[in-house]
Protein backbone atom coordinates (compact mmCIF):
# COMPACT_ATOMS: atom_id res chain seq x y z
CA UNK A 1 0.00 0.00 0.00
CA UNK A 2 0.82 3.42 -0.59
CA UNK A 3 -0.02 5.93 1.78
CA UNK A 4 -2.12 9.19 0.40
CA UNK A 5 -0.37 12.59 1.23
CA UNK A 6 -1.98 14.90 3.67
CA UNK A 7 -0.24 18.09 2.37
CA UNK A 8 -0.68 20.88 4.06
CA UNK A 9 -0.68 23.33 1.33
CA UNK A 10 -3.90 23.72 0.27
CA UNK A 11 -5.64 23.53 3.27
CA UNK A 12 -3.53 26.14 4.53
CA UNK A 13 -4.52 28.51 1.53
CA UNK A 14 -8.34 27.72 2.16
CA UNK A 15 -7.73 28.88 5.92
CA UNK A 16 -5.30 31.96 5.05
CA UNK A 17 -8.52 33.14 2.07
CA UNK A 18 -10.82 32.92 5.02
CA UNK A 19 -9.05 34.61 7.86
CA UNK A 20 -7.83 37.44 4.97
CA UNK A 21 -12.01 37.90 5.16
CA UNK A 22 -12.13 38.09 8.74
CA UNK A 23 -9.17 40.88 9.28
CA UNK A 24 -11.25 43.06 6.48
CA UNK A 25 -14.46 42.90 8.32
CA UNK A 26 -12.80 43.20 11.57
CA UNK A 27 -10.48 46.39 10.14
CA UNK A 28 -7.22 46.82 12.12
CA UNK A 29 -5.62 43.64 13.60
CA UNK A 30 -1.96 44.58 15.05
CA UNK A 31 -0.07 41.53 15.32
CA UNK A 32 3.99 42.51 16.78
CA UNK A 33 6.31 39.66 15.89
CA UNK A 34 9.47 40.37 17.93
CA UNK A 35 12.61 39.15 17.02
CA UNK A 36 16.02 38.90 19.31
CA UNK A 37 19.24 38.22 17.62
CA UNK A 38 19.99 36.68 14.13
CA UNK A 39 19.63 32.57 14.58
CA UNK A 40 19.27 32.08 10.60
CA UNK A 41 16.35 29.66 11.41
CA UNK A 42 14.38 31.81 13.60
CA UNK A 43 14.85 34.77 11.06
CA UNK A 44 13.53 32.22 8.27
CA UNK A 45 10.53 31.56 10.46
CA UNK A 46 9.75 35.08 11.03
CA UNK A 47 10.45 36.07 7.64
CA UNK A 48 7.36 32.75 6.60
CA UNK A 49 4.88 34.38 9.66
CA UNK A 50 5.49 37.71 8.63
CA UNK A 51 4.97 37.30 4.81
CA UNK A 52 1.67 35.45 5.59
CA UNK A 53 0.50 37.89 8.30
CA UNK A 54 0.83 41.08 5.73
CA UNK A 55 -1.03 39.01 3.06
CA UNK A 56 -3.84 38.23 4.67
CA UNK A 57 -4.17 42.05 5.32
CA UNK A 58 -3.00 42.20 9.56
CA UNK A 59 -1.06 45.41 10.89
CA UNK A 60 2.44 43.62 10.79
CA UNK A 61 5.46 44.90 12.45
CA UNK A 62 8.74 42.97 12.62
CA UNK A 63 10.75 44.38 15.47
CA UNK A 64 14.21 43.01 15.34
CA UNK A 65 16.33 43.51 18.98
CA UNK A 66 19.79 43.15 18.72
CA UNK A 67 21.34 39.57 20.22
CA UNK A 68 23.11 42.08 23.26
CA UNK A 69 19.14 42.92 24.78
CA UNK A 70 19.09 42.84 28.26
CA UNK A 71 16.64 40.72 29.60
CA UNK A 72 14.45 43.67 31.16
CA UNK A 73 15.03 45.60 27.59
CA UNK A 74 13.27 42.93 26.06
CA UNK A 75 10.70 42.65 28.95
CA UNK A 76 9.79 46.44 28.88
CA UNK A 77 8.92 46.29 25.46
CA UNK A 78 6.68 42.92 26.22
CA UNK A 79 4.76 45.28 28.65
CA UNK A 80 5.33 48.10 25.95
CA UNK A 81 3.13 45.94 23.58
CA UNK A 82 0.82 44.14 26.08
CA UNK A 83 -0.37 47.97 26.83
CA UNK A 84 -0.34 49.18 23.47
CA UNK A 85 -3.90 49.66 22.07
CA UNK A 86 -2.62 48.89 18.33
CA UNK A 87 -1.75 45.35 19.50
CA UNK A 88 -4.01 43.01 19.44
CA UNK A 89 -0.96 40.03 19.21
CA UNK A 90 2.36 39.04 20.33
CA UNK A 91 4.68 36.76 18.88
CA UNK A 92 7.70 36.31 20.65
CA UNK A 93 10.33 34.03 18.57
CA UNK A 94 11.73 31.30 20.34
CA UNK A 95 14.83 30.19 20.91
CA UNK A 96 15.49 33.22 23.10
CA UNK A 97 19.44 34.65 23.37
CA UNK A 98 21.17 32.25 26.32
CA UNK A 99 21.01 35.20 28.59
CA UNK A 100 17.33 35.64 28.41
CA UNK A 101 14.80 33.73 30.99
CA UNK A 102 12.19 32.41 28.12
CA UNK A 103 9.96 31.17 30.85
CA UNK A 104 10.28 34.43 32.28
CA UNK A 105 9.23 36.45 28.91
CA UNK A 106 6.36 33.95 27.71
CA UNK A 107 5.33 34.99 31.41
CA UNK A 108 4.61 38.40 30.50
CA UNK A 109 3.29 38.77 27.47
CA UNK A 110 -0.94 39.28 28.21
CA UNK A 111 -2.26 35.88 27.94
CA UNK A 112 -5.39 37.09 25.92
CA UNK A 113 -2.40 38.32 23.10
CA UNK A 114 -0.21 35.54 23.15
CA UNK A 115 -0.77 34.40 19.78
CA UNK A 116 1.55 31.09 20.42
CA UNK A 117 -0.53 29.74 22.86
CA UNK A 118 2.70 29.67 25.15
CA UNK A 119 1.47 31.14 28.65
CA UNK A 120 0.82 29.09 31.42
CA UNK A 121 -2.77 30.27 31.27
CA UNK A 122 -3.38 29.28 27.89
CA UNK A 123 -1.24 26.04 28.40
CA UNK A 124 -3.77 25.72 31.28
CA UNK A 125 -7.35 26.04 29.93
CA UNK A 126 -6.04 23.36 27.54
CA UNK A 127 -4.96 21.13 30.11
CA UNK A 128 -8.36 21.36 31.89
CA UNK A 129 -10.19 21.24 28.46
CA UNK A 130 -11.36 24.59 27.85
CA UNK A 131 -9.14 25.65 24.72
CA UNK A 132 -8.29 29.19 24.24
CA UNK A 133 -5.03 30.26 22.62
CA UNK A 134 -3.95 26.84 21.70
CA UNK A 135 -0.01 26.58 19.97
CA UNK A 136 -0.22 26.56 16.57
CA UNK A 137 0.99 23.68 15.01
CA UNK A 138 -0.62 21.15 17.13
CA UNK A 139 -3.96 22.73 15.95
CA UNK A 140 -2.94 22.57 12.41
CA UNK A 141 -1.56 18.80 12.99
CA UNK A 142 -5.88 18.50 14.01
CA UNK A 143 -7.10 20.01 11.29
CA UNK A 144 -5.00 18.23 9.16
CA UNK A 145 -6.90 14.78 10.43
CA UNK A 146 -9.99 16.41 10.38
CA UNK A 147 -10.00 17.13 6.49
CA UNK A 148 -8.87 13.71 6.05
CA UNK A 149 -11.55 12.37 7.96
CA UNK A 150 -9.35 10.56 10.69
CA UNK A 151 -11.17 9.13 13.29
CA UNK A 152 -9.91 9.49 16.69
CA UNK A 153 -12.62 8.61 19.10
CA UNK A 154 -11.13 5.90 21.22
CA UNK A 155 -8.16 4.96 18.82
CA UNK A 156 -4.65 4.72 20.14
CA UNK A 157 -2.59 7.32 19.19
CA UNK A 158 1.16 8.05 20.26
CA UNK A 159 2.70 11.68 20.37
CA UNK A 160 6.91 10.88 20.15
CA UNK A 161 8.09 14.46 21.80
CA UNK A 162 6.99 15.99 25.14
CA UNK A 163 7.77 19.59 24.54
CA UNK A 164 5.65 22.69 25.79
CA UNK A 165 5.44 23.97 21.89
CA UNK A 166 4.58 20.33 19.91
CA UNK A 167 4.03 17.20 22.15
CA UNK A 168 2.16 17.87 25.03
CA UNK A 169 -0.22 20.34 23.67
CA UNK A 170 -0.52 17.75 20.76
CA UNK A 171 -1.51 15.03 23.75
CA UNK A 172 -4.12 17.17 25.19
CA UNK A 173 -5.57 18.02 21.84
CA UNK A 174 -5.77 14.13 20.88
CA UNK A 175 -7.43 13.66 24.46
CA UNK A 176 -9.74 16.05 23.95
CA UNK A 177 -11.08 14.03 20.07
CA UNK A 178 -11.29 10.89 22.55
CA UNK A 179 -8.24 9.69 21.76
CA UNK A 180 -6.42 6.74 23.87
CA UNK A 181 -2.89 8.70 24.17
CA UNK A 182 0.92 7.63 24.41
CA UNK A 183 3.57 10.41 24.58
CA UNK A 184 6.69 8.94 23.97
CA UNK A 185 9.77 10.35 24.52
CA UNK A 186 13.63 10.22 24.92
CA UNK A 187 13.62 8.17 28.04
CA UNK A 188 10.84 5.89 26.28
CA UNK A 189 12.14 2.13 26.14
CA UNK A 190 11.78 0.38 23.05
CA UNK A 191 9.87 3.11 21.18
CA UNK A 192 8.89 0.87 18.20
CA UNK A 193 6.38 -1.30 20.41
CA UNK A 194 4.74 1.92 20.83
CA UNK A 195 4.58 3.34 17.19
CA UNK A 196 4.36 0.18 16.20
CA UNK A 197 0.31 -0.03 17.89
CA UNK A 198 -0.18 3.41 17.32
CA UNK A 199 -3.18 4.17 14.32
CA UNK A 200 -2.56 7.61 14.51
CA UNK A 201 1.27 8.39 15.17
CA UNK A 202 2.31 11.98 14.92
CA UNK A 203 6.23 12.54 15.61
CA UNK A 204 8.35 15.64 16.99
CA UNK A 205 11.21 14.51 18.11
CA UNK A 206 13.75 16.76 15.71
CA UNK A 207 15.81 13.69 14.79
CA UNK A 208 16.05 12.81 11.60
CA UNK A 209 14.80 9.74 10.74
CA UNK A 210 14.12 8.77 14.61
CA UNK A 211 10.84 6.30 12.78
CA UNK A 212 11.71 3.74 10.30
CA UNK A 213 9.28 2.41 7.99
CA UNK A 214 9.47 -0.60 9.73
CA UNK A 215 8.39 1.14 13.12
CA UNK A 216 5.04 2.02 11.19
CA UNK A 217 1.63 -0.29 11.54
CA UNK A 218 0.46 -1.51 8.41
CA UNK A 219 -2.11 0.85 7.58
CA UNK A 220 -1.60 3.76 10.08
CA UNK A 221 -1.80 7.02 10.16
CA UNK A 222 1.70 9.28 10.26
CA UNK A 223 2.11 12.85 10.89
CA UNK A 224 6.08 14.23 10.90
CA UNK A 225 5.91 17.43 12.40
CA UNK A 226 10.24 17.23 12.37
CA UNK A 227 11.80 19.11 10.37
CA UNK A 228 15.80 18.67 10.13
CA UNK A 229 18.00 20.61 7.99
CA UNK A 230 20.35 18.01 6.88
CA UNK A 231 23.00 17.72 3.67
CA UNK A 232 19.91 15.98 1.75
CA UNK A 233 18.30 19.52 2.33
CA UNK A 234 15.01 19.47 4.97
CA UNK A 235 13.76 16.38 6.33
CA UNK A 236 11.51 14.64 8.90
CA UNK A 237 11.93 12.59 11.63
CA UNK A 238 9.88 9.68 9.36
CA UNK A 239 11.88 8.24 7.05
CA UNK A 240 10.01 8.43 3.45
CA UNK A 241 10.04 4.86 3.27
CA UNK A 242 7.13 4.55 5.76
CA UNK A 243 5.06 5.89 3.12
CA UNK A 244 4.01 1.85 1.70
CA UNK A 245 3.17 0.96 4.99
CA UNK A 246 0.96 4.04 6.31
CA UNK A 247 -2.45 5.04 4.91
CA UNK A 248 -2.13 8.64 5.38
CA UNK A 249 1.37 10.39 6.15
CA UNK A 250 2.06 14.36 5.80
CA UNK A 251 5.06 15.11 3.53
CA UNK A 252 7.92 17.36 5.18
CA UNK A 253 8.23 20.03 3.91
CA UNK A 254 4.64 20.90 2.59
CA UNK A 255 2.44 19.20 5.40
CA UNK A 256 2.84 20.55 8.84
CA UNK A 257 4.76 23.31 8.16
CA UNK A 258 2.17 25.40 6.07
CA UNK A 259 -0.76 24.79 9.11
CA UNK A 260 1.22 25.98 11.52
CA UNK A 261 1.21 29.42 9.69
CA UNK A 262 -2.24 29.61 8.90
CA UNK A 263 -3.07 27.99 12.27
CA UNK A 264 -0.79 31.30 13.81
CA UNK A 265 -2.75 33.65 12.03
CA UNK A 266 -6.12 32.34 13.18
CA UNK A 267 -5.09 32.94 16.69
CA UNK A 268 -3.92 36.24 15.97
CA UNK A 269 -8.23 36.53 15.11
CA UNK A 270 -9.07 35.11 17.96
CA UNK A 271 -6.44 37.22 19.80
CA UNK A 272 -8.61 40.38 18.12
CA UNK A 273 -12.09 38.84 18.63
CA UNK A 274 -10.82 38.91 22.41
CA UNK A 275 -9.66 42.41 22.62
CA UNK A 276 -12.87 43.42 20.97
CA UNK A 277 -14.95 41.55 23.55
CA UNK A 278 -16.26 39.53 20.60
CA UNK A 279 -14.99 36.36 22.32
CA UNK A 280 -14.80 35.63 26.41
CA UNK A 281 -11.16 35.70 27.19
CA UNK A 282 -11.65 32.40 29.58
CA UNK A 283 -8.38 34.41 32.34
P1 LIG B 1 12.17 19.77 21.32
O1 LIG B 1 13.61 19.52 21.05
O2 LIG B 1 11.75 20.82 22.25
O3 LIG B 1 11.51 18.41 21.81
C1 LIG B 1 11.84 17.18 21.23
C2 LIG B 1 11.12 16.07 21.96
O4 LIG B 1 11.45 14.84 21.32
C3 LIG B 1 11.51 15.95 23.42
O5 LIG B 1 10.34 15.88 24.20
C4 LIG B 1 12.29 14.64 23.50
O6 LIG B 1 12.02 13.93 24.68
C5 LIG B 1 11.79 13.88 22.28
N1 LIG B 1 12.84 13.02 21.74
C6 LIG B 1 14.09 13.37 21.42
N2 LIG B 1 14.79 12.27 21.02
C7 LIG B 1 13.96 11.23 21.11
C8 LIG B 1 14.10 9.83 20.86
N3 LIG B 1 15.25 9.33 20.42
N4 LIG B 1 13.01 9.05 21.08
C9 LIG B 1 11.86 9.55 21.51
N5 LIG B 1 11.67 10.87 21.76
C10 LIG B 1 12.71 11.70 21.57
O7 LIG B 1 11.53 19.97 19.88
P2 LIG B 1 10.14 20.64 19.40
O8 LIG B 1 10.22 22.10 19.54
O9 LIG B 1 8.98 19.91 19.97
O10 LIG B 1 10.23 20.31 17.84
C11 LIG B 1 10.31 18.98 17.38
C12 LIG B 1 10.53 18.98 15.89
O11 LIG B 1 9.41 19.57 15.26
C13 LIG B 1 11.74 19.76 15.42
O12 LIG B 1 12.29 19.13 14.29
C14 LIG B 1 11.15 21.09 15.00
O13 LIG B 1 11.93 21.75 14.02
C15 LIG B 1 9.84 20.65 14.44
N6 LIG B 1 8.79 21.66 14.46
C16 LIG B 1 8.11 21.83 13.32
C17 LIG B 1 7.09 22.73 13.28
C18 LIG B 1 6.31 22.87 12.00
O14 LIG B 1 5.61 23.83 11.84
N7 LIG B 1 6.41 21.92 11.09
C19 LIG B 1 6.77 23.51 14.38
C20 LIG B 1 7.48 23.30 15.56
C21 LIG B 1 8.50 22.36 15.59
Amino acid sequence: MAATLMRGKPLADRIRARVADEVAAIGHIGLVTVLVGDDPASEVYIRLKHKAATEAGFEAVDLRLSAETTEEALLTRVAELNASDDVDAILVQLPLPGHIDEEKVIRAVTPAKDVDGFHPLNAGELYLGRPALVPATPRGVMALLEKHGVHLEGAPAVMVGRSDIVGKPMAHLLLQANATVTICHSRTRNLAEHTLAAEVLIVAAGRAGLVSAEMVREGGIVVDVGMNRTDDGLVGDVDPAALERASLMTPVPGGVGPMTIACLLENAVRCARYRRKELDYPG
